[in-house]
């Protein structure tokens, strides 16, 4: 379907002896730093995991790897897809839109991390002449990741209820591909489920009702770009994926793309970048409620640029056509045409693309149907100043500083402490964008949340164990002046 262009890169002949040398170097570091080594989480028992993960892309396999780090291993990652992940699915960029110095998923340790794997296989030349990561030669990166940790995933898992099983225990259901349903008793959920994993990608109600199924797909969903051979496409939205869609039909050999934005100008400023400084990503989620407020406001408005390899991918193309300051007054079939009304002209088309991004709306998900009517939202949390009014930033779920859910109703639900979501409806709360540039601070702050609540249940039962403690470090008395003493 997604015919993408494979990257030109090419292994080293001794790519395989450079990555063995890597695995070793990787396994020295991880047993130099396997300090705290002891397992201390006590066992709730009955099978109960201490964490279920939901979702394995690089959030997932982050998280599953933080917490084996802090020795919390009773823990099970559940992904319903294959491959998981977008960068194989709708991902379809020719490369990562992040620049390659940007880190995360190795949590620090460089062995780990993407430029070690990259100069092993592909050499320390192609690293200093690459400017961003193919898209591809990322997930390569995710998948060797997850072998050399050998971080376990249950794939063809899909998980269609978390709830309540009691006070401290959530129950997690899920269906796999075949019909089989299973059933997880945790003491905590994360929600590791994407960027739209507390909403949905969004069609618009009008193109739903105005254009026949077949005729029209969002950016999250697979296209068969070859079909769009010499075919007209209009294309909604000016985010990133709108380009990466029109380029793609472009190179497909659509005939013409039209690409229509409501807003008069692209921004050229990416606040993202400005965001990437160690005192906003580790912090934003301890400032106050109104500086949150104040500077998701300011990063919605100003919006996001598509990056300049994406605008100039299309830009390159004669049948590519910009319209700004174009909302979409009416859609319409016209016989077997598709025409979209704007202001200033009927733009026709045989296909359509939808890149409205997404919806945060934790009810559209299937896994927060019995979170939903609990969870409380910035709304209930945060009565802005005057003039500082944002439904939809009020939408937003309140999260703690840990990525929890709160409840809307003290008392009423307090299980929502121990379910977390990784998703873009984090953002508000604690600035993470589901991206790379703020993978580690989320997962750092995940684990941290979850390994104080499991201590915190057990610190009574761990002080007991310490008055039991007898374990003598200070065995041999024995002086010089006085011989040895009969113990
Ligand atoms: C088109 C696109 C391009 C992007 N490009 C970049 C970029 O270049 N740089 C950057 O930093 N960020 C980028 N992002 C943002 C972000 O990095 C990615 O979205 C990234 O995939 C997030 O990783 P994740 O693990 O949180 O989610 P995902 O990679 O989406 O993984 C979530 C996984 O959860 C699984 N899942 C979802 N629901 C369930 C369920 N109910 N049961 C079981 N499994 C489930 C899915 O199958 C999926 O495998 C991009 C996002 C998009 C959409």
């Amino acid at each position: 379907m997604d015919a993408l262009p494979l990257h030109p890169l090419m292994p080293l002949p001794d790519a395989e002896a450079r990555l063995a040398a890597l695995a070793d170097r990787v396994a020295w570091e991880l047993q130099t730093l396997a300090y705290p080594a002891r397992d201390w989480v006590r066992p709730r028992g009955d099978g109960v995991r201490d964490v279920v993960v939901v979702g394995g892309g690089q959030c997932g396999l982050a998280l599953s790897f933080a917490l084996r780090r802090a020795r919390v291993t009773n823990t099970e990652v559940l992904e319903a897809g294959a491959p998981a992940g977008i960068w194989l699915r709708f991902a379809r960029m020719h490369t990562l839109r992040t620049p390659k110095h940007v880190t995360g998923p190795e949590l620090g340790m460089p062995s780990l991390s993407v430029r070690a794997w990259f100069e092993a296989r592909y050499g320390e030349a192609a690293w200093a002449a690459l400017t961003k990561i193919p898209r591809d030669v990322w997930q390569a990166y995710l998948d060797w990741l997850q072998g050399m940790l050998a971080l376990p995933v249950e794939a063809g898992w899909r998980v269609d209820a978390v709830a309540p099983e009691a006070d401290d225990l959530l129950a997690v259901t899920a269906e796999r591909d075949d019909g089989a349903r299973a059933r997880w008793l945790a003491r905590h959920v994360v929600l590791a489920t994407g960027v739209d994993g507390a909403g949905a990608w969004q069609v618009p109600a009008m193109v739903a009702a105005a254009l026949p199924a077949g005729r029209y797909a969002h950016t999250a969903e697979a296209i068969d770009f070859a079909r769009l051979a010499g075919k007209r496409v209009a294309v909604l939205g000016a985010g990133a994926s709108a380009f990466d869609n029109a380029a793609m039909a472009l190179e497909h050999g659509a005939a013409r793309v039209d690409l229509l934005a409501r807003r008069p100008q692209l921004p050229a400023v990416n606040p993202y970048r400005w965001m990437e400084f160690a005192g906003f990503l580790n912090h934003f989620a301890d400032l106050p409620d109104a500086l949150k407020w104040r500077f998701m406001r300011t990063i919605f408005a100003m919006n996001q640029p598509p990056p300049q390899e994406t605008f100039s991918r299309c830009a390159l193309h004669a049948g590519f056509h910009l319209h700004l300051g174009a909302p979409i007054r009416a859609l319409r079939m016209e016989g077997d045409a598709i025409v979209v009304e704007t202001p200033h002209r009927a733009v026709p088309a045989d296909f359509l693309i939808v890149g409205t991004g997404l919806v945060v709306e934790p009810a559209l998900r299937p896994e927060l149907a019995a979170a939903a009517p609990h969870l409380a939202r910035w709304r209930d949390r945060f009565a802005p100043p005057a003039g500082e009014e944002d439904a939809a930033l009020g939408a937003f779920p309140y999260l703690t500083g840990d990525f929890a859910f709160t409840e809307r109703v003290a008392g009423s639900a307090p299980w929502l402490a121990r379910l977390r979501s990784s998703s873009f409806a984090a953002m508000a709360s604690t600035a993470s964008s589901g991206g790379i540039s703020t993978l580690r601070p989320t997962v750092d702050r995940i684990a941290r949340g979850i390994t104080r609540d499991l201590f915190l249940d057990q610190a009574e039962a761990d002080h007991a164990a310490l008055v039991a403690y007898e374990e003598r470090e200070l065995v041999d008395l024995t002086l010089a002046s006085e011989g040895t003493r009969p113990w």
